[in-house]
């Protein structure tokens, strides 16, 4: 048994007809650490919670700490209140409620 197609030159790499074989398909749903998970808008629940944007310790709560607005999906609103909360929060930056920028920022260059 003769075999002239033998390949002399020592590469180990085999055939690539392989495509596509790995069961990669990863169906994700893992739920990383993170704020408990509220499905139900706090305002839409609780009714007497009303958004004020003169109360800055309550909307302070719903920024980053670099004073960005949270993004629904960590503080959990509906699209309606959150539109309210980033407006108030707007509102109360402007009556120096609420902070434009962090205070290690704002301190950066002076
Ligand atoms: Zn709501």
């Amino acid at each position: 048994m003769d075999n002239p197609q033998r390949s002399s030159s020592g590469g180990p790499r085999g055939p690539r007809n392989d495509r596509g074989g790995r069961d990669g398909g990863r169906d994700g749903q893992q739920r990383r650490f993170g704020p408990p998970m509220r499905r139900v808008c706090i305002y839409c629940k609780d009714k007497t919670k009303v958004i004020d944007y003169k109360n800055g310790d309550q909307l302070r709560r719903y920024l980053t700490d670099r004073g960005k607005i949270r993004p629904r999906r960590k503080i959990g609103t509906c699209a309606r209140h959150q539109r309210e909360l980033a407006l108030a929060i707007k509102r109360a930056r402007h009556l120096a409620l609420l902070p434009f920028a962090p205070d290690h920022v704002r301190g950066m260059n002076a």
